[in-house]
């Protein structure tokens, strides 16, 4: 939902940055303001060009270049690098902002750099906290389901407060509740879940939407004579050149997307409360079997369902919290083996600039661009293949 006033008010501030008066005389072509509300397109953000060089630490190389696709080298074992372009510069039109590793041999690990800032700007520090939190824990929870192609395994992470080393700029991200409709730069802490949070850090790398936009649609307001506010027309909805993805994409519906990895029971977690009353039992948590599931015998259990979006830490395995107390944690949810990334997902993220990526590449400008019948610039030319239904662009096939 969005509030159309706002709305309004945001897009006459945009026709005056953006374009000026001049191109806005009525009865002149109709260009679409950049997107707002699923701020894919956000101005330039100045921090990228005080990013840190790639040689601050040895294994590192240079940051790779996303304007020219090209054939390029995978990285090597615990090799890094920054994988950073503004909007103007992806070759999807997204941004992308992360640190790329390969830390094994089909392993990858993208760190993304974040602050989350309250809207209201108050309790600054305990927002950002339990932000990275809820974050961290939403991609310990995918973990297991960001696979590529050929069984690699991507895990994001954030970097930690006073991390050093390679990084990419930190990254602002307001955060507020109520009804508006949240993207890459704003969360909605009432409705944002971990499917939406992976969703919107996969921004982060450059990944486009997937879905038939139905709800942003602009045009000049009519009551208006001086021809310089915008209203919404959802009829004419923005982004219609956009390809799209199936409907079980994460860049696309989301939920269905968590739900075919993980089944509908998909948050659940279980953890076992274990408080030691005898010696055998706190030998079994000395050198614990990493099977173990259940309080052993001689300890007094609190076994607890929970939820991996509102509760503390859900990495598998035993925490220790005193000499006779220790916690199990369990991941109960039945992993489908369904990845939550598509090929061309894990591809244009691991492999970023690569010449592989060029139909995903191809397919993903056109996402934020409206056509000429909707009041917009008009449709790139893409290949059919982006709209043929397939949704093979997504899949790394193509035949032309
Ligand atoms: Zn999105």
């Amino acid at each position: 939902m969005q509030n159309t006033k706002l709305f309004s008010i945001a897009l006459i501030a945009l026709a005056f940055t953006h374009f000026g008066f001049a191109r806005h005389k009525k009865n002149t072509p109709v260009v679409l303001p950049p997107p707002t509300i699923e701020q894919h397109c956000p101005p330039p953000h100045e921090e990228l060009a005080q990013a840190q060089t790639a040689n601050t630490i040895s294994t590192a190389i240079a940051p790779v270049s996303l304007a020219q696709p090209i054939q390029c080298e995978d990285l090597q074992e615990g090799q890094s690098r920054l994988v950073q372009a503004k909007d103007t510069e992806s070759p999807t039109t997204v941004h992308h902002m992360y640190k790329l590793t390969r830390t094994g041999a089909t392993d990858y690990e993208v760190v993304l750099n974040l602050n989350f800032k309250p809207a209201n700007g108050s309790n600054a520090e305990m927002i950002n906290k339990e932000f990275h939190e809820k974050a961290t824990r939403c991609y310990q929870a995918a973990d297991r389901a960001l696979l590529g192609p050929s069984g690699e395994h991507l895990h994001i992470r954030l970097a930690t407060p006073n991390e050093e080393g390679l990084l990419p700029p930190v990254h602002d991200i307001n955060v507020a509740d109520g009804r508006f409709r949240g993207d890459s730069d704003d969360y909605n802490s009432s409705t944002f879940d971990c499917p939406t949070i992976l969703h919107e850090s996969l921004h982060l790398m450059g990944l486009v939407d997937e879905y038939k936009e139905t709800k942003i649609g602009l045009v000049l307001d009519p009551k208006d004579p001086s021809g310089k506010s915008w209203v919404s027309d959802t009829k004419l909805n923005a982004w219609d050149c956009r390809a799209i993805g199936d409907n079980d994409s994460i860049m696309s519906g989301m939920e269905k997307a968590w739900s075919k990895s993980f089944g509908e029971s998909r948050m659940t977690f279980f953890q076992v409360d274990c408080t030691c009353r005898s010696p055998k039992c706190k030998k079994a948590f000395m050198h614990p079997d990493p099977n173990l599931r259940d309080c052993p015998a001689g300890g007094q259990d609190s076994p607890v369902a929970l939820s991996a979006e509102t509760n503390g830490s859900f990495e598998p395995g035993i925490k220790v919290l005193g000499p006779d107390h220790f916690v199990i944690t369990k991941d109960m949810r039945s992993f489908s083996g369904a990845s939550l990334l598509k090929p061309a997902h894990f591809n244009s993220i691991a492999h970023p600039g690569c010449a592989e990526n060029l139909p995903y590449y191809q397919c993903a400008a056109s996402a934020y661009k409206t056509s000429k019948e909707h009041n917009g610039e008009g449709c790139p030319v893409t290949p059919s293949f982006c709209h043929d239904g397939t949704t093979n662009w997504t899949k790394g096939i193509t035949t032309r």
